[in-house]
C-alpha cells in the first residue's frame, strides 16, 4: 500500500483537519466533520462536468458541516445551490446526513442503491415498534435487561433517521451516474450496509471506495435485526470485487487516500479469518455461548470497558455477523431447537454442556 492522500494522512496524524484538496480536473475531496467521533471527518467528494456538479457523501448534519461542505464547494468556484445531484455511498448518517438539507438548497436529485432505499423504508414501518422489536433482537443475543435498555433505538435515534432524504434516483450495479459528460460508474459492495456502493471514476481511474475500504481502519459488518443477508459473507465477497480496481487510485470516505486496493484487500481478509478463529477459540474455552458473550470475550483494540454506547452496539452486530458467517459455512453450530432464552452457538461436535467431544 502507498499513501497518496499524505497531507490527509499528516493532518490524520497530527489530529487536525485536512485541507480541502483538487485531486484531479474537476474533483475535489472536501472534509466534512463528525461530532464525536474519533473518525473526525467524513471525505466528501465534488464531480464536476460542463453544467454538472454531483457531491458524493455530503457528511453528518451540523452547522459546522454544512459550512465546511460549503467551503469546499467555494473552493471548487461552486455553491450549494448549483449542486445538480447528491450520491451516497450509503445511508449512514455520517455519509447521508446532509442529503435532505443539500437537495433543499439545490433542488437537486439524490441517488443511493435501492438496499438502501429499502433499509430507510425499513425504518418507516417499523413505527412505534422498533425499540420493542430491537429489545427483543437484544435479548435473543443474550444482552442482560439493564443493558439492552441503554443500547436499543430511542425514538430520537428513529426520528434522525427519518428525516433523512428518501432517494429519487436508484442507483444499480454498472449503472452510471447522472453527470453528462463523465463516466462515475456504481460498482455494488454490500457488507458494510446491504446497499454499499463504491464509484469507479473511469477517466482518471479513481475509485470512491465509501467505507467499504479504508486504509487504516476495518469497518464494522455487523448483523442487523432484520438483515435480509449475512452481512459478512457479502463483504467478503465485495472484498474481492474491488481488488480487481488494483491500479486505480483510492479515494475511502475516512482518513486519507492510497494506492494497493489489492494489498489492502487482502489485509482486511485476513483481519476476518483472524477474527473468525478468534470466535473459535471463545466456543473452545467457553462452551456453548450467546451473542453477548462472544462479544465480551472478543479482543477490542481499546479494550471491552471503553466499548461503550452506539460502540458496544456494533460490537454485538460484530460479534454476531461472525458468528452467523461461522455457522452457515458449517464451522460452528447452533444449539439445538426449542431451547428456551437467547440462542447459543457451540463448536461442531461438542456436547451441549462444554467442550468439544475427544
Ligand atoms: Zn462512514
Amino acid at each position: 500500500m502507498r499513501v497518496t492522500g499524505t497531507a490527509q494522512r499528516d493532518a490524520w496524524l497530527a489530529r487536525t483537519f485536512p485541507p480541502v484538496e483538487q485531486l484531479c480536473p474537476d474533483l475535489w475531496s472536501v472534509p466534512v466533520p463528525i461530532p464525536d467521533s474519533p473518525l473526525r471527518y467524513t471525505l466528501t467528494y465534488l464531480v464536476a462536468a460542463g453544467s454538472g456538479l454531483v457531491v458524493v457523501d455530503p457528511g453528518w448534519d451540523t452547522d459546522a458541516g454544512w459550512q465546511a461542505l460549503a467551503a469546499g464547494l467555494t473552493a471548487a468556484g461552486a455553491s450549494p445551490a448549483a449542486v445538480t445531484g447528491i450520491v451516497v455511498t450509503h445511508i449512514h448518517p455520517d455519509h447521508h446526513g446532509l442529503s435532505a438539507r443539500l437537495r433543499d438548497a439545490c433542488g437537486g436529485w439524490v441517488a443511493m442503491h435501492p438496499a438502501e432505499r429499502d433499509s430507510l423504508s425499513a425504518f418507516r414501518w417499523l413505527d412505534g415498534d422498533a425499540r420493542r422489536d430491537d429489545l427483543a433482537w437484544l435479548r435473543d443475543c443474550g444482552v442482560p435487561d439493564d443493558v439492552a435498555a441503554g443500547l436499543a433505538v430511542t425514538d430520537e435515534v428513529l426520528a434522525a433517521v427519518l428525516a433523512m432524504a428518501e432517494p429519487d434516483i436508484l442507483l444499480n450495479h454498472g449503472d452510471l451516474v447522472p453527470l453528462p459528460g463523465r463516466r462515475l460508474r456504481a460498482v455494488w459492495t454490500p457488507g458494510h450496509t446491504p446497499g454499499h456502493l463504491c464509484l469507479h471514476e473511469e477517466a482518471g481511474n479513481l475509485l470512491l471506495t465509501g467505507d467499504h475500504v479504508l486504509p487504516r481502519i476495518s469497518p464494522n459488518i455487523g448483523l442487523q435485526p432484520h438483515s435480509a443477508e449475512p452481512p459478512l459473507a457479502a463483504y467478503l465477497r465485495s472484498l474481492e470485487v474491488v481488488a480487481a480496481y488494483d491500479q486505480a487510485e483510492a479515494l475511502p470516505a475516512h482518513e486519507y487516500r492510497f494506492h494497493g486496493l489489492a494489498d489492502r484487500v487482502r489485509m482486511l481478509l485476513a483481519h476476518h479469518e483472524r477474527r473468525c478463529e478468534e470466535v473459535i477459540a471463545i466456543l473452545a474455552r467457553h462452551g456453548p455461548a450467546t451473542v453477548w458473550q462472544v462479544t465480551q470475550e472478543l479482543s477490542w483494540s481499546r479494550g471491552w470497558a471503553s466499548v461503550t454506547g452506539f460502540m458496544r452496539r456494533a460490537a454485538i452486530a460484530e460479534a454476531a455477523a461472525h458468528l452467523r458467517h461461522l455457522a452457515d459455512e458449517g464451522r460452528i453450530s447452533t444449539a439445538a431447537p426449542g431451547t428456551d432464552g437467547p440462542g447459543r452457538y457451540r463448536l461442531r461436535g461438542a456436547t451441549p454442556g462444554g467442550g468439544p467431544v475427544s
